[in-house]
């Protein structure tokens, strides 16, 4: 009996996919995310690599101490003015391609700390890819902002920093 398969459904089998389109899925795949809580939103954070969450399900659970060796940065929690220019330089030392997902109302906008002291809004420091909202997300909200992440990635959709560099913006 012949396999009968319509164009549609080939072009999705793997061995006749693109070494392009190979390559997006292994990174997808593969994100691995860099340490970066800074307050109570880091709780939940943490809790996604968990039995209960199990994000190695989705090939992002290796979080690492090093920006060498990670391509997702969670900033979990407020930015101070005295962290900005840390959390800009671990930013700069994480290899490319790279992504930023902001989890929270304070990573994202400030949110209760509208005073002098804090960042209202990481995008002012590191351009970011994903917001996730919430005071805190739970970790279902953060698995939700990783998986929409990795559908950007397959989409082939460049990173945002990338985009910006595109229009002429320094990210
Ligand atoms: S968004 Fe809420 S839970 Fe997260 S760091 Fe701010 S105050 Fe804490």
């Amino acid at each position: 009996m012949g396999l009968n398969l319509t164009q549609k459904e080939a072009e999705k089998s793997l061995l006749l996919t693109t070494v392009e389109k190979m390559g997006r899925w292994a990174q997808k795949s593969s994100v691995w995310p860099a340490t970066f809580g800074l307050a109570c939103c880091a709780i939940e954070m943490m809790s996604v690599t968990n039995s209960r969450y199990d994000l190695a399900r989705f090939g992002a659970e290796v979080f690492r101490a090093s920006p060498r060796q990670a391509d997702l940065m969670i900033v979990a929690g407020r930015v101070s003015q005295k962290m900005a220019p840390v959390l800009r330089t671990i930013w700069e030392q994480m290899p490319e391609p790279k992504w930023v997902i902001s989890m929270g109302a304070c990573a994202s906008s400030g949110g209760v700390f509208d005073n002098y002291a804090i960042i209202q809004g990481v995008d002012h420091v590191v351009p970011v890819d994903i917001y996730v909202p919430g005071c805190p997300p739970n970790p279902e909200a953060l698995m939700f902002g990783i998986l929409k992440l990795q559908e950007q990635i397959m989409q082939g959709i460049p990173p945002k920093y990338q985009r910006l560099a595109m229009e002429g913006h320094t990210p």
